[in-house]
């Protein structure tokens, strides 16, 4: 809770400024003008715009950590690694991008960032061209019959890519957007923003979002498990913490979980909303974290290795992340959320064969400690990124309205063009905390140069 502090407070609070968001030990209850389910990307941005308007505010976190789908651990490793986003996509115009570097994180370019192998050796020039041209084929296509108002699935307006169909089909699909392209709507892949000049955090993209959140005042373990909008002007949010009464509401908790009813409304949710979330589910990017001694496959740093394959049963691997000797396989799709069902033993024998089938016996031998991350089973996440049904290409419209005038959904899922990034999920919380401030009159009269700092502990 962020109860709006009065000038003496402030300038205390604020010459505290410390190097780390103040968490955990918030009572969750009371009174504030703008609530925010959620503590991930969406949830941060949305706090920090509500925090320079000097309107207060409750951050309220279900799980024990800040981060939600971003989030940079050591796990069995003792290497920081990112467990979910790892790449700031278009870096040219995503915000993001400046934040790290204020914040003094080494943001590097990978490049190459993409390679395709055949087998064990990488494709020659002439197989990069030919993959290339279907890639760009396929997505054509699939923009085509977008643009065209066509919302079938996305994999019915593909063309014949001949032996290249299956991997495009994963790299367009499970790749692109966590489902399989039978379940994504044309319409929506042909609204999504061009996702290339990536570049990748040194230090992980946990830190960056982490130090986003250090002005920001957040409650931990305080899952909300009751929304009730009835309460005259107010919501009221029941959590594990205590009740928190509100006067705007932003919810940033992924489809799944809305969609799962974790969260009960004790005022449904209008129709066209809820199939809204549920048309907006989000597919599967689980991963295994390995450790690969002496980069057998010769990688750069954070490249991701596409191979070549004949069905959907393949991974992509990211080598070398962050220049050390840990790599990700990539487990996502129909077939992703197979292996993460049953189990992780599955999941980390399946690569162990993959990189045998691919690289030969003697490569297995490489792969030292592993780990798997299974987004899909994270109870307050439930998978990875969000994609449009066939049919349901128009949704994200849909979410980004306001509910009873003040309850407001923000998250990757929000974002018409930016949807499955983490730019998506910071630009839709901010959208969503100007929305909600306009609802509570705007920013506070004392707000000024200083906002946005840290206002207690
Ligand atoms: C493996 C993986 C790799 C990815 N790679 C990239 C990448 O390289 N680049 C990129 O741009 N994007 C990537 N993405 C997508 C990116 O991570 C997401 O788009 C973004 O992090 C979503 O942020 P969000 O705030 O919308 O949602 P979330 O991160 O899901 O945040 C929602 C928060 O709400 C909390 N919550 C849920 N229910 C409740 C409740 N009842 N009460 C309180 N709190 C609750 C959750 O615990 C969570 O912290 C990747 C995703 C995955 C899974």
């Amino acid at each position: 809770m962020n109860p709006r502090p009065n000038r003496r407070q402030f300038l205390t609070a604020a010459a505290a400024f410390a190097a780390a968001p103040a968490l955990g030990q918030v009572p969750a209850s009371g009174e504030v003008d703008i609530a925010i389910i959620g503590a991930g990307t969406a949830g941060i941005a949305a706090a920090r715009r509500i925090a320079a308007a000097e309107r207060s505010y409750a951050l309220l976190e279900a799980s024990e950590r800040i981060g939600g789908r971003v989030t940079t651990g050591t796990g069995v490793f003792g290497i920081a690694h990112d467990r979910g986003a790892h790449r700031l996509s278009a870096s040219g115009r995503n915000p993001l991008v400046a934040l790290g570097r204020l914040e003094g994180l080494r943001l590097h370019d990978p490049s190459p960032i993409r390679r395709l192998n055949i087998g064990a050796r990488e494709a020659r020039d002439s197989e990069y061209d030919d993959f290339t041209t279907a890639v760009r084929r396929a997505s054509r296509a699939i923009i085509a019959a977008g643009e065209a108002g066509r919302d079938i699935a996305a994999a019915r307006a593909l063309p014949d890519l001949g032996d290249w169909q299956a991997t495009v089909a994963f790299v367009l699909g499970p790749l692109n957007t966590s489902k399989d392209l039978d379940q994504v709507s044309a319409v929506d892949f042909a609204r999504a923003e061009e996702r290339s000049d990536d570049l990748v955090c040194r230090e992980g993209l946990g830190r960056l979002i982490a130090a986003a959140a250090k002005p920001l005042t957040v409650s931990l373990d305080t899952p909300v498990r009751r929304i009730d909008s009835w309460g005259r002007g107010h919501i009221i949010l029941e959590t594990a913490r205590g009740t928190v009464r509100a006067r705007a509401l932003i919810i940033t908790a992924s489809t799944n979980v809305l969609v799962s009813e974790r969260i009960r409304f004790d005022q449904p949710l209008p129709k066209r909303t809820a199939d809204a979330l549920a048309a907006l589910s989000l597919g599967t990017y689980d991963r295994v974290v390995l450790e690969l001694s002496g980069n057998p496959f010769r990688l750069v740093d954070d490249q991701r290795v596409i191979f070549k394959t004949a069905d959907a049963h393949t991974l992509a691997l990211v080598g070398r992340v962050g220049g050390t000797q840990l790599a990700y396989a990539e487990l996502t799709g129909g077939f992703g959320r197979e292996l993460s069902n049953a189990g992780e033993a599955t999941m980390i024998a399946f690569v162990g064969d993959f990189i045998s089938a691919h690289f030969g016996a003697e490569a297995r031998k490489r792969i030292g400690r592993t780990e798997a991350v299974r987004w899909s089973r994270e109870p307050w996440i439930m998978g990875g990124v969000s994609a449009a049904a066939p049919g349901s290409g128009a949704n994200r419209r849909v979410l980004a309205e306001p509910v009873h005038d003040r309850i407001f959904f923000a998250g990757e899922a929000v974002h018409e063009t930016w949807w499955g990034t983490v730019a998506g999920a910071w630009i839709s919380g901010e959208r969503a905390a100007m929305a909600a401030l306009r609802q509570v009159g705007g920013a506070s009269s004392r707000s000024g140069p200083a906002a946005g700092r840290k206002k207690n502990k």
